[in-house]
């Protein structure tokens, strides 16, 4: 692959620009290159996308604050974006929700007249995080509508066509004079579609659509995370007129576990072992997400110690690495004591002198590592 350019000068900004100059900057090379005004011209094409993935990048803070700190590298297999699912065409799409109708689609897209693309489905998918693990390959039912069987979609009894609207024979548009203007408006009386149905189907009612569950198998890939969007193209509702359809948006959420806590690709989870234990040291077995993995815990660990095991966390979407597994150890101190375990512990305490760190400030400075240094995502 060509070495990749750096985002920033793709769009032609500094680095301090913020997220109105980084749009500006976007739409202007995204007017110039788009395909729809450069057709078979396959230099436009690469330098929209270009475009299209720099503006991703420096529009999403986090894949910014990656981009600045580790350059290209810091975004491989960062996470699921759309990117990886869809391809480019999802972020195009995304960033046209952003710019609504800056690319002239609105006459296909919104026109009264002509075909009309069906709209996007969202399906919630709930998976486990063990699913997370492995990926998964699930059955789904989704309620939508179809173009009605009995009249092909087009609302007129079987026999019967839609006649040609009188109102504004056929036009889908009624002009009328104001003052000095023309105001032309959509006929009320077909709604712009031209056609008026006189008719109706008597299964869809002359909507010529109906309601259908469909049954779809979805792969979820492994790493995903919850409010990653899957998209299905096509499987959304019927397009109107023979537009096409839309597409099926499956919005993941991952259960939460009992076992585990999740960070990103690390997974959290920890062991209680006995004071005895942690001053001499301890082999345990730990769960891990599929089975149990052994674990060393070294003389002298205190409560709160974090030990981790590499890869047996989340893996990353599309890479063979994984996060990790952190363990957090919790101590037990016995509740109650025989006589001979007393004085065998006061034994133990004169031989120690049990002289123990009073440094108030270096206590809470430690306690503060242990307990909040990954609250923020630090290591
Ligand atoms: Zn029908
Ligand atoms: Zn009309």
């Amino acid at each position: 692959m060509a070495e990749k350019r750096d985002y920033y000068e793709i769009l032609g900004v500094s680095q301090s620009a913020d997220l109105d100059q980084v749009k500006k900057a976007y739409r202007k090379l995204a007017i110039k290159y788009h395909p729809d005004k450069n057709p078979d011209d396959s230099a436009a094409e690469g330098k929209f996308k270009e475009a299209t993935e720099a503006y991703e990048v420096l529009s999403t803070p986090e894949k910014r604050q990656r981009y600045d700190q580790f350059g290209h590298a810091g975004l491989e297999g960062m996470d699921v974006s759309a990117q990886n699912f869809g391809g480019f065409e999802d972020i195009v799409n995304n960033i046209f929700g952003d710019f609504g109708d800056l690319f002239g689609f609105s006459d296909s897209r919104h026109g009264q007249t002509g075909p009309k693309r069906g709209r996007n489905l969202q399906y919630d998918l709930e998976i486990d995080l063990e699913d997370v693990v492995e990926g998964k390959s699930t059955e789904i039912n989704i309620p939508r509508l179809e173009a009605c069987e009995t009249c092909n979609g087009s609302g007129a009894e079987p026999g019967t066509q839609p006649q040609v609207c009188p109102e504004c024979t056929g036009r889908g548009k009624v002009s009328m004079q104001s003052g000095f203007f023309s105001v032309t408006r959509t006929c009320a009386r077909c709604g712009g579609q031209g056609r008026v149905i006189l008719n109706s189907c008597k299964v869809c009612g002359g909507e010529g659509m109906t309601q259908k569950t469909r049954n779809l198998r979805v792969s979820v890939p492994k790493g995903v995370d919850t409010g990653n969007q899957l998209k299905v193209r096509g499987e959304g509702e019927s397009g109107v007129n023979g537009g096409p359809p839309g597409d099926l948006i499956v919005v993941i959420h991952v259960r939460s576990s009992e076992q585990f806590i999740r960070q990103g690709n690390d997974l959290i989870t920890a062991v209680c072992i006995t004071f005895t234990q942690a001053a001499l040291g301890v082999e345990v077995d730990v769960p891990t997400i599929k089975d149990t993995e052994e674990l060393q815990i070294p003389p002298g660990t205190q409560f709160g110690d974090r030990l981790r095991i590499g890869g047996k966390g989340i893996p990353y979407y599309n890479s063979r690495a994984s996060g990790d597994l952190i363990v957090i150890i919790e101590i037990q101190t016995p509740k109650s004591l025989t006589a001979q375990e007393k004085e065998l512990l006061e034994t133990f305490a004169d031989m120690r002198g049990e002289q123990i760190e009073s440094d108030n400030s270096n206590i809470l400075r430690r306690i503060g590592e242990r307990f909040f240094r990954n609250a923020d995502g630090n290591r």
